[in-house]
Formats: C-alpha cells, structure tokens, sequence
C-alpha cells in the first residue's frame, strides 16, 4: 500500500534521463551503462587484483561497473546531490544483474558498510543501506543492518593518500550483535571501491566475530 502511495505521488523515473520508466532506467540508458559493465568476479586471484592490500580479508570480490565517464557522474550525483531515488535505479541494476543473482544464492547476509551519524544526518540518507533495503525487499536474501556500526568520525577517503586511508578508517568501524553472522557467508556492499581500505577493514572484524566468507560486492571500482 506504501508503495503504491508513493508510486503515485513520485511515479518512478528513469535514474538517467528523467522520463518515467516504472524499472527506474529506461532502455536507452541500460544501453549507455552496459558499455561499462565489467561484472569481474574475482576468487582465486585477490592479490594479483587487489595489489595495495598487504593482508586481504574477504574471500571474494565482485564489481559491476568501471567507475569512469557516466557511471562516475552517477555515483556522484547520488552520494553528494540529494538523489535517493537513484536508489532504486541501481537496486533495479544490482537485482537484475544475472551473475549477481548466484552470488546472492550462495550467500546468506548482506550488510552494507555504515556511515557516522554526523554524516548521515547531514545528508538525510545512507547511500548504500537505502539499495540495501530495497535488495531486501525485493532478492532472496537477508540484510542486516544491526551488524556494522561506524565509530568515529572520518574523512572522506578520497581526499587522503593511501597512507593517510588507513589511518583513517583504523578502528572507524564496530561490529555488534556478532551472532547474526557467526559461520555465515557475508556480502559486504559498497558503492565505490578504490582502495579497498575501507571493505578490508571491515572483513577484518566481520571473520573475528565469526564471518565464514566475504564477499565484497560494488557498484563500481576505480
Ligand atoms: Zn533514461
């Protein structure tokens, strides 16, 4: 009924071009992103992937997109203009995606990385818990967002040198109610992945609080 409500007082749109469109992208513009998608999915070869991380935490790795030309704009646009409906736009991409959609099976809990209430109070919204929620609403798979909780303030990692983005997020992040993820396989979802800083840091404390596997799922990488 909620849903219908606000279908009717904001009639989906395509994230893109604007035009109504009830999946949140119309046709035309899937074809403009699809040039980006890369959907690697990297198990065995994490180190020769992932060159900057000394110790990797996660056991897998999967990114839809190259982050570059529109799919940066995009992001962007999501994460520093006030476009939550874009939300459903990329919840539409990461449901739709078919190899997404066998990683999801073989996995029993998403959680997306937090944001410091400071942060998230001035933007009104969390960027990746809103896809998450609608990816709970609509896969087959369970969300929990009372695993991961931020613990300090940080700064944004793009502004740091890589030295600078581990300092940063040490300690930044704490893990609460650890039964909910004890012997289960984790996805770790985060919009950008640059580094990997941040998603390592958190697979940290997710396998000492009992995490059987990670997988870390983006949108897009640098
Ligand atoms: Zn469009």
């Amino acid at each position: 009924m909620l849903e219908f409500v606000l279908n009717f007082l904001f009639p989906p749109v395509c994230g893109i071009c604007g035009k109504k469109n009830k999946n949140w992208i119309c046709e035309k513009c899937k074809t403009k992103l699809e040039k980006f998608e890369k959907n690697k999915y990297i198990k065995n070869e994490l180190k020769k992937n992932c060159t900057n991380l000394e110790h990797i935490f996660f056991d897998e790795f999967f990114y839809i997109f190259e982050y570059k030309k529109i799919i940066r704009k995009l992001i962007l646009r999501y994460n520093f203009v006030e476009k939550p409906y874009l939300s459903n736009m990329f919840a539409g991409i990461i449901l739709n995606n078919k190899k997404v959609e066998t990683i999801l099976k073989s996995y029993d809990i998403i959680v997306s990385v937090p944001m410091d209430s400071k942060k998230k109070n001035e933007r009104g919204y969390n960027q990746t818990e809103l896809i998450t929620n609608i990816i709970l609403k609509k896969g087959n798979i369970l969300v929990e967002n009372r695993v991961l909780y931020k613990n300090k303030y940080t700064k944004t990692q793009s502004t740091l040198s890589l030295d600078e983005r581990y300092e940063n997020i040490k300690n930044a992040f704490l893990v609460k109610n650890a039964e909910k993820i004890k012997n289960k396989k984790v996805i770790v979802f985060d919009d950008i992945y640059t580094t990997g800083a941040t998603v390592n840091e958190i697979s940290k404390l997710l396998k000492k609080a009992g995490a059987q596997k990670i997988l870390v799922l983006v949108i897009a990488r640098v």
